[in-house]
């Protein structure tokens, strides 16, 4: 009799790690796959060589819990099969191609489990390419991974929690932080009141990193608008506008980044419906409060289902874990599934004050210049996408990555696809939810051509 494949996990990041955590106690053997060197995801990033730091210096507030999850994860060494630097680029019939070590593995999988995370989200602006410029999350991989800063005066611009967090690691850090330029209006913070008796301490943290920042001289600049980076070879300055007045200011590293989107390509390619999220303004797989999608046997945890932070994604993999274990008829316990479920729905609700205190700029499709590179694989500029749209009378995102190229490159529009729905829906004057979405295709991301073929003919035999 043949052995029923092993449920194959993709993420080891919080939800990941939790949802192995609870098949292995079930008595299954997952094989967890992530292209990071160690685990811990994003948040909970391991640093690349040992050096003098602390826990503490590295994860703050977050630090026990850190430990806690590398911990637990150590725990399960033995139980379950770990492959680290393994990129899983694509799914079919069951199946899933993963490159490690430079070859590409065909895995047959019993239940497929995503947790694949979420990247920062970024709307293209003038100078956005010019050497010295990260996102927010990359300045924070830096520091976290590295113990670099990305530049000797950063500023870091955008919305959302991130943008003040990285700009208060980079101080407490002993890196200059020239200034903090948040998109959003100052009155938009009051938002955060609400989320007072949600999670009093989250709040109350965030308020102390931004007092912090203030008493250290960094300048908080909030309602900015019209950002662009300028410099010959590389970052030299930063121009903006706030109430009217043109400012200006010297900067050798940038971090920019506007919250987060979701890493959807591998639910995409399993064949899960799709819906789209006003709050992520973004086309989402379809799951239920447990994690399942409209595919059979795979499930989402996390934020590559939906932003909504580390706490909610510890909680989602085991939910998905749990709801995978349901319908293989191992009886998981249904009063922990119910906890997990309720605290969910209120970590939900406090991603909607976030999405207040931190609103999108709605204005950026509008007033983005016809010379800023959008999609800086294929270098398409913003008024060749508009040209195109008026040109070819293009009201599909797909249709618009065919005319203009956007979204062809190595990115596979995982930065640019968010800001080519944006113009497209502002230049044709619909919804965001009208323009559609991209749709994913394997390769995910690069892998080299030989390892493609090679997967290829070992799946036609
Ligand atoms: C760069 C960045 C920095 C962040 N920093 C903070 C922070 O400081 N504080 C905070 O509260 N929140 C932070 N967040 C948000 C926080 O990281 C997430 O809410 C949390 O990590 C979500 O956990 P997760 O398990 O869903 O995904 P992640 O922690 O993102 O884990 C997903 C894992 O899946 C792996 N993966 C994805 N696709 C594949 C694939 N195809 N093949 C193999 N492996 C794959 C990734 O390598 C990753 O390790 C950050 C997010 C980002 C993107």
């Amino acid at each position: 009799m043949s052995e029923r494949p092993q449920p194959v996990i993709v993420g080891a990041g919080p939800a990941g790690i939790r949802a192995a955590e609870a098949l292995v106690a079930a008595g299954l053997r997952p094989l967890v796959v992530d292209e990071a060197p160690s685990c811990g995801g994003q948040i909970y990033r391991q640093r690349l060589a040992p050096d003098e730091r602390s826990t503490r210096d590295l994860y703050g507030s977050e630090a026990q819990k850190a430990e806690a999850l590398h911990r637990d994860f150590a725990a399960l060494d033995g139980k379950l099969d770990y492959w680290p630097q393994a990129l899983l680029w694509n799914l079919r019939d069951g199946r899933a191609d993963i490159m490690v070590a430079g070859t590409s593995r065909q895995v047959a999988y019993d239940g497929l489990l995503l947790a694949t995370g979420a990247t920062d989200r970024i709307l293209p602006i003038p100078g956005w390419t010019l050497p010295g410029v990260f996102t927010l999350g990359g300045a924070q991989i830096a520091l976290k991974s590295q113990g670099c800063a990305i530049g000797s005066r950063s500023v870091f611009l955008g919305s959302g929690p991130l943008l003040y967090l990285v700009a208060w690691q980079y101080m407490k850090a002993g890196a200059k932080v020239a200034a903090v330029l948040d998109t959003a209006p100052f009155a938009a913070k009051f938002n955060l009141l609400r989320g007072l008796p949600l999670f009093p301490g989250i709040v109350l943290r965030g308020m102390r990193m931004t007092a912090e920042l203030k008493l250290a001289g960094v300048g908080l600049h909030y309602g900015v608008a019209d950002p662009r980076i300028e410099g010959k070879n590389a970052v030299e300055t930063i121009a903006w506008r706030q109430g009217g007045l043109e400012h200006r200011l010297a900067c050798d590293g940038i971090g920019y980044g506007l919250a987060l989107r979701s890493e959807t390509q591998l639910a995409d390619l399993a064949g899960c419906r799709f819906a789209f999220n006003q709050r992520d303004r973004a086309a989402l797989p379809e799951r239920d409060a447990a994690g399942r999608t409209s595919v059979p046997g795979v499930y989402l945890a996390g934020d590559g289902a939906g932003i909504a932070g580390a706490d909610a994604a510890e909680r989602a993999g085991e939910r998905a874990a749990l709801a995978l274990l349901q319908d293989r008829s191992l009886s998981p316990d249904a009063a922990r599934a119910a906890v997990l479920e309720a605290e969910l729905a209120r970590i939900g609700r406090f991603r909607e004050v976030l999405e207040a205190a931190f609103p999108f700029p709605a204005h950026w499709a509008k007033d983005i210049a016809d010379s800023t590179i959008l999609c800086r694989c294929e270098e398409v500029t913003a008024g060749e996408v508009r040209a195109a749209i008026g040109q070819f009378g293009v009201h599909e995102l797909n249709r618009l990555k065919a005319v203009s190229r956007i979204g062809m490159g190595r990115c596979q529009g995982r930065v640019c696809g968010s800001a080519a729905a944006e113009l497209l829906a502002h230049e044709t004057s619909r919804g965001i939810e009208a323009v559609g979405r991209l749709r994913s295709q394997a390769p995910i991301k690069p892998v080299p051509l030989t390892l493609a073929l090679a997967a290829q003919q070992e799946a036609a035999e």
